[in-house]
């Protein structure tokens, strides 16, 4: 069924959750006809969740709606969390508290193999400090949440009062930030008359493909949601983003959801998480220079990366509309800038 026809079928009710007001919205979907134009493919079209008004912008603002709703039902007054050193996620948790008045407190892994004055002072962590966010900082490669969850039980014995937020703001709870969004899609498609065939998102934590995908879904819809890896194989991606999708259908469904509905592509990770690969780089150039829209090198421009090569693969059909959801993450450009510079020389 079109996306039009999806809205008038059923709404989901998401007066049963906490939720607090973070975020403008609707975010704008615009069309990228420069870009469509210069790759001679289908219909291309941006949904600008880079827009969504705190601090940058970003998807991790959707998901603190409902994480911030739940911390201050439980009279929490600090919000604790972890993310990679230059962590979109992190910043946006920053200015929630902020928001609120409540303190934050991240776990800062170094997850990429760089200790520049670039990567740790500057694009995010900059912000974070503004912010008046207090950080520690773990090396690579251990379970982040269990570190987060172990500060955040210091902090209470501490005489804090914690609420603990895992990496990306991925559970159910941070989900439906996304099942909102997916409502929200299929609203403008049934206000505008413009439908679409795919939506395509870079995919880490997995919370913005997981909340999508359990949002449409539950509307009714079939809306492929392509994921474009940031990390993991294809596999575990699959794995991780089908499992929080399915626990957050059950949610607001009462029923799971096949493995099936799960497409994600790892094409374009290149040699690892916050490395732009080449494809990262052009995407960002290209999307910079055609359309005035910024990437970023850990995500979107992954993302964008992933959605160019499928149009010259010719993946979609000529008379598709793709829809393109920019995740945000512009602010960490500031931490890239000595790569950028040297690949655009
Ligand atoms: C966190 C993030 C993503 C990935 O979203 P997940 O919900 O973690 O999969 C994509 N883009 C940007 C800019 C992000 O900060």
């Amino acid at each position: 069924m079109s996306l039009a026809e999806a809205h008038r079928i059923s709404s989901i009710d998401f007066s049963r959750f906490k939720r607090v007001a973070l975020c403008h919205r609707p975010t704008p979907i615009e069309p990228m006809n420069r870009l469509s134009e210069h790759l001679g493919g289908p219909n291309l079209f941006i949904k600008r969740d880079d827009c969504t008004g705190l601090a940058t912008g970003g998807n991790k603002t959707r998901k603190l709606e409902f994480l911030v709703g739940e911390a201050l039902s439980e009279n929490a007054n600090m919000l604790v969390t972890q993310g990679a050193v230059q962590s979109n996620h992190v910043r946006q948790t920053a200015a929630a508290a902020c928001r609120f008045g409540l303190k934050c407190h991240a776990v800062l892994e170094r997850r990429v193999p760089r200790n520049d004055d670039f990567y740790e002072g500057s694009g995010n962590v900059f912000l974070d400090m503004l912010f008046r966010a207090t950080f520690e900082f773990r090396s690579a490669g251990l379970d982040m949440n269990a570190e987060a969850e172990n500060a955040a039980r210091r902090l209470r014995q501490e005489g804090h009062r914690p609420y603990f937020i895992p990496g990306g703001g991925s559970n159910t709870t941070g989900a439906l930030g996304y099942a909102a969004c997916a409502e929200e899609i299929v609203d403008q498609s049934a206000g505008t008359g413009l439908d679409f065939q795919w939506l395509v998102t870079a995919t880490g934590s997995a919370g913005t493909q997981a909340g999508l995908i359990a949002g449409l879904t539950s509307l009714g819809h079939d809306l492929p949601v392509l994921g474009i890896s940031v990390r993991q194989p294809r596999r575990q991606q699959v794995a991780v983003v089908h499992g929080l999708a399915s626990d957050l259908l059950k949610i607001l469904a009462g029923r799971p959801m096949p493995a099936s509905k799960v497409q994600v592509d790892d094409g374009y990770v290149g040699e690892g998480y916050g490395i732009p690969a080449e494809s990262t780089l052009e995407a960002i150039r290209l999307t910079a220079s055609l359309e005035g829209i910024l990437l970023d090198p850990v995500y979107s421009g992954k993302g964008m990366a992933g959605l160019i090569g499928l149009v010259r693969r010719d993946f979609f059909k000529p008379s598709d509309n793709v829809l393109f959801l920019h995740t945000g993450g512009s602010s960490a450009l500031f931490a890239y800038i000595p790569q950028i510079v040297e690949a655009y020389s």
